[in-house]
């Protein structure tokens, strides 16, 4: 039987999550009702950041999932969990003018300290730590073009520091003509956060469901009808599609498309500079080296993007891209790092201008899809979830227009 959303092999290889604990969540394999206040298909980060804001313990909701839930690209992530956006704050000006860029960004910075928030009020274990943010001048741009983003940034209105080539060096140790240094930014384990959340959301009622596709979406009325792969029919008030990059075939011909990355985790305890261990790094250039420190003492990098959906299930690829990744690193700190313990390669969702879509299924009123997120995917699912909430509580979010589907 077909599925309503895309398929494939959201990863390849076992990222450094797929090894810690505190990643399960216990689960139903079939639906104990037919209809539901809301459905949510997909368990990964955004169906569960979903799925706990949604749940106030009277709404019957439903997380429906093919797989085990948080074993899609969530497990995948190196959760830097950025307050800035893959599109520098200039660029996105351009594309989509000053006024709705800043807001955007300004929506972006909120919504990482509302996840920081949610995380301690919780309780949940992740390992989630704030972080500042450093933005390094690189191939995509110079001195110049980040005083300009800086410049930009503080008319937004967003906390930000200029650090020269000097200031940089002193500081870091690092080569670089310029840099940008923000707070506001954080890290953790993402397997962790989304499973600490399903389990947070079960406890307040929600129904968890793995190993179910959703194979069909119709609306009738006010309602929206699913069809499964178990055959079972459902239905609900809302239905949400938090299935990542695998996203609604109805909407593949929108603006949106799927790239190839590739991490690397070192080993813990990796000798590294004392700097990294409140600090996220990346660059301006395409594609951008990124990187951090786990709690562990793990470096965690990726980078080496390339515009090819198939690229990251080359095994000639899975070889040479993290010893790229291992050099770039070593000559930008000046260190010599040791093997890596992980390595891994997934695809990931890019829209041209960087943004995600949180916007209703063309043609439903009902039905949501959440999706499109490249590298900020983490602070985009907590703005989705943010959205969804409201829409499904009738009060339309005022950022919500930055999110829809091209026209
Ligand atoms: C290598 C890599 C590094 C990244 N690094 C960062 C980072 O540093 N910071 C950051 O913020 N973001 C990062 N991201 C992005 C971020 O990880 C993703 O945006 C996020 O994990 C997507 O979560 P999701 O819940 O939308 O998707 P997923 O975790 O993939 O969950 C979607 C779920 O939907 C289910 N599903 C799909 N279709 C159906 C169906 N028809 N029926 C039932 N179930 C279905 C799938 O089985 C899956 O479990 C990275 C991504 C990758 C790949």
């Amino acid at each position: 039987m077909d599925a309503v959303t895309r398929k494939t092999d959201l990863r390849d290889a076992s990222p450094l999550w797929a090894s810690t604990p505190l990643i399960s969540v216990i689960t139903s394999k079939s639906c104990a009702l037919a209809s539901y206040d809301v459905i949510i298909v997909g368990g990964g980060i955004s169906g569960a950041l979903t799925a706990e804001a949604l749940a106030d313990g009277k709404r019957s909701i439903l997380v429906i999932d093919r797989r085990k839930p948080v074993t899609g690209s969530t497990m995948a992530s190196t959760a830097m969990i950025q307050h800035e956006i893959d599109t520098p704050l200039g660029d996105l000006s351009r594309m989509i003018g000053e006024e709705a860029a800043a807001r955007a960004w300004r929506r972006s910075a909120a919504s990482v300290k509302a996840l920081g928030k949610r995380v301690r009020a919780l309780g949940i274990s992740c390992g989630y730590q704030p972080k500042q943010t450093l933005y390094l001048a690189g191939e995509g741009g110079g001195p110049r073009k980040l005083s300009a983003e800086f410049r930009a940034r503080q008319a937004a209105g967003l906390e930000v520091t200029y650090l020269n080539g000097a200031s940089v060096e002193e500081a870091y140790s690092i080569h670089r003509k310029a840099g940008l240094l923000s707070d506001t930014s954080a890290s953790c384990n993402p397997a962790q956060l989304a499973a600490g959340l399903l389990r947070e959301a079960r406890q307040r009622n929600v129904e968890i469901v793995e190993g179910v596709e959703v194979t069909d979406v119709a609306e009738i009325g006010d309602r929206v009808a699913l069809s499964t792969s178990s055959g079972t029919l459902l239905e609900a008030g809302h239905v949400i599609f938090c299935t990542g990059y695998e996203f609604l075939k109805s909407v593949a011909n929108k603006s949106h498309s799927i790239a190839s990355t590739w991490a690397i985790a070192t080993p813990p305890s990796t000798e590294l500079p004392e700097w990294l261990t409140d600090t996220l790094v990346w660059e301006a250039a395409d594609p951008y080296l990124y990187f951090r420190k786990t709690r562990d003492g793990r470096l965690l990098a990726g980078g080496e993007d390339e515009n090819d959906p198939e690229a990251y299930h080359s095994e000639a690829k899975m070889k040479s891209k993290p010893k790229r990744i291992i050099k770039k690193l070593s000559d930008l700190m000046g260190i010599k790092l040791p093997e890596p313990e992980f390595v891994w390669s997934a695809g990931f969702g890019v829209t041209p201008t960087g943004l995600p879509y949180i916007d209703r299924v063309p043609g439903m009123n009902r039905a949501f899809a959440v999706m499109g997120f490249g590298g900020n995917g983490i602070t985009f699912s907590q703005i989705a979830s943010e959205i969804i909430r409201a829409e499904v509580e009738g009060k339309p979010d005022p950022d919500s227009d930055l999110f829809k589907f091209p026209s």
